[in-house]
């Protein structure tokens, strides 16, 4: 499975840090990052995963609903 974050969008609010630190933490910059993620050109990243575990739970909390989870 994939996890995807169109980061440019991010808002900084720190919720997907919160509830999934497995996979995000909060960059110095203040966006979120994906962690061991590729970075596309445009600056969103993309992990590939067994296991979303709490990504979804991220996905659902972030207010501005840039986290992805696709097969
Ligand atoms: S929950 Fe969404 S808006 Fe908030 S820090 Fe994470 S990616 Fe950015």
């Amino acid at each position: 499975m994939k996890i995807k974050v169109e980061r440019p969008k991010c808002i900084s609010c720190g919720s997907c840090a919160a509830v999934c630190p497995q996979y995000f933490e909060m960059e110095e910059s203040g966006l979120a990052h994906l962690k061991d993620s590729k970075k596309d050109a445009d600056g969103n990243e993309e992990l590939e995963v067994k296991d979303p575990v709490c990504a979804k739970d991220a996905s659902e909390v972030c207010p501005v609903q840039i986290i992805k989870i696709s097969d």
